[in-house]
């Protein structure tokens, strides 16, 4: 599209004869470049895996100890270092290639929680919950890929957990509830992600299978000294629990957020407070060192 947008600006700027055509097109050139660059070096890497798979850690807002993880996809860019989704994620979708990246995170996810369990690292009930990109809900086989990925690792379902955003599901929503459905019956527990934001509203929570929500850190991000903020965020985990839902509240970086979310009845909490996404090495510090207090 950025091509198309340049071509089309370039193509204006030769009709109508400007004067600044040059220095227009060859900062549109340059953009091109680098989107060719990026574009690039993305395919190239693939086989060889310069992706990380991060984890944050998901905290039981009751005990405080450590009940999950969310994993989260980094780059590990050979000149520019570790590279956080907001550079990459957008023109993997655009050429194709989340799909790819997001089956070889599960896959290393699964791999990783298999260790940890062998080794008694994590607590029994401890899943990750993995972000699943909109292409990926409209594949039938996903449901047999996840099972083969289980199967490998010999892991239950209720290991993992898949993250649902995006406007997809408009299109073809009755298709993905069942799939996700079909998912879920096997153990894998979805979750409505971003909620409250513009793409995951009360539309679908009426038609996915979820079972948890995660409130979107927007609407923790002034609680509580905003009063407003801090009802709306009360609704939101009221509302969410009344659906029998689980509710996670993303974005907590303070201590009085975390009370406030307690008090409120949220079932697991995550945030900076708690930890960054980390390696999993780290992760696994973290793991052994974390004590609620
Ligand atoms: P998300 O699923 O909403 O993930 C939560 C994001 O919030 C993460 O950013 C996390 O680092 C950040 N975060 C967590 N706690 C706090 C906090 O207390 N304060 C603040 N300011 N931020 C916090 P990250 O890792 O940069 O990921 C951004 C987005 O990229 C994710 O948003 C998700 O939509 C997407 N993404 C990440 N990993 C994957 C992946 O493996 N596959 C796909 N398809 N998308 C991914
Ligand atoms: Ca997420
Ligand atoms: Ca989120
Ligand atoms: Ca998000």
């Amino acid at each position: 599209d950025m091509l198309k947008a340049a071509d089309l600006a370039m193509y204006r700027a030769k009709r109508d004869g400007k004067n600044n055509y040059h220095f227009f097109s060859s900062a549109l050139h340059a953009q091109v470049q680098e989107r060719i660059r990026l574009e690039k070096e993305l395919r190239s890497l693939i086989p060889t895996d310069h992706f990380l798979v991060y984890y944050q850690p998901i905290i039981d807002a009751k005990t405080l100890e450590i009940s999950g993880a969310e994993s989260l996809i980094r780059w590990d860019h050979p000149t520019r270092g570790v590279l956080p989704p907001s550079e990459f994620i957008g023109l993997a979708e655009e050429i194709g290639l989340i799909v790819e990246i997001d089956s070889r995170s599960r896959l290393k996810v699964c791999q990783q929680l298999s260790k940890w369990r062998k080794h008694n690292m994590v607590p029994p009930n401890f899943n990750v919950r993995i972000n699943v990109c909109a292409q990926m809900l409209t594949d039938e086989e996903l449901y047999n890929a996840i099972k083969i990925d289980l199967d490998k690792t010999e892991l239950p379902g209720s290991c993992i957990g898949l993250e649902i955003t995006e406007s997809i599901l408009i299109e073809n929503f009755s298709t993905t509830a069942e799939l996700l459905q079909q998912i879920q019956n096997y153990g894998v527990e979805i979750s409505v992600d971003d909620f409250g934001t513009g793409y995951s509203s009360m539309a679908y929570l009426k038609a996915l299978p979820a079972r948890t929500l995660k409130i979107d850190r927007t609407f923790v991000q002034g609680v509580p000294e905003n009063i407003d903020d801090s009802r709306i965020l009360r609704a939101m985990i009221v509302f969410g629990k009344s659906l029998n839902l689980k509710i996670v509240v993303e974005g907590v970086e303070t201590k009085e957020q975390a009370r406030f979310c307690r008090e409120c009845g949220a079932d697991l909490l995550q945030g900076y407070l708690f930890s960054k996404p980390v390696s999993s090495e780290a992760f696994e510090q973290l793991l052994s060192s974390h004590n609620p207090d």
